[in-house]
């Protein structure tokens, strides 16, 4: 019986179809790439969690389909001060952030970038930074991030303020960057 069900199903042309519009629904947020405007603009803050709970539970979804580490709200074309970090297997939102104090000591990385696909570049940053941000629980919250976690907390933050990982790159960098934008 359920033998004959799950055929009828597989077979039928119509019933796929009719499912298509489904997977729209579901599918991830778009994620905008370089030179897509809202890259260089200042995103607006937040008033209140409520305000973007929807997209930050989007933005969750959309960065763990494409196995990022970071998302800014920009990216995915909404010009507001929010990002998502991965920390482990869990994923955190951060909104209206402020770097209140950098280390001395820099750290340089290979950094990419979702909104430049294919494309990795050496970019120096503070070693340590400590970040002032409002939390999904609505709390202003006091963070320190060393190594890697402060690479990424700058890179997103620097999302919320139109500033990108290529701006600090030379003449010949920048040209190797928009090459492989457009051999994609
Ligand atoms: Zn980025």
């Amino acid at each position: 019986m359920e033998k004959t069900k799950n055929r009828g199903f597989l077979e039928s042309k119509a019933t796929f179809e009719s499912l298509r519009p489904c997977f729209l629904v579901m599918s991830k947020l778009q994620i905008k790439t370089y030179p897509d405007n809202v890259l260089r603009k200042k995103a607006d803050e937040v008033d209140g969690v409520e305000e973007v709970e929807d997209l930050i539970k989007e933005m969750k979804e959309t960065l763990r389909e494409v196995e990022g580490v970071g998302l800014a709200a920009p990216q995915v074309g909404v010009s507001k001060q929010v990002f998502v970090v991965k920390d482990g297997h869990d994923y955190f939102a951060f909104m209206n952030p402020e770097i209140v104090e950098r280390g001395e000591e820099t750290i340089t990385t290979k950094e990419g970038c979702l909104s430049f696909p294919d494309f990795w570049t050496d970019v120096e940053r503070s070693k340590r930074v400590k970040i002032e941000a409002l939390t999904e629980n609505g709390e202003r919250m006091l963070l320190e991030a060393e190594g890697i976690g402060a690479v990424v907390f700058q890179h997103e933050i620097d999302h919320l303020f139109g500033k990108l990982f290529i701006d600090e790159l030379g003449f010949l960098k920048r040209a190797k960057m928009k090459l492989s934008l457009l051999l994609k």
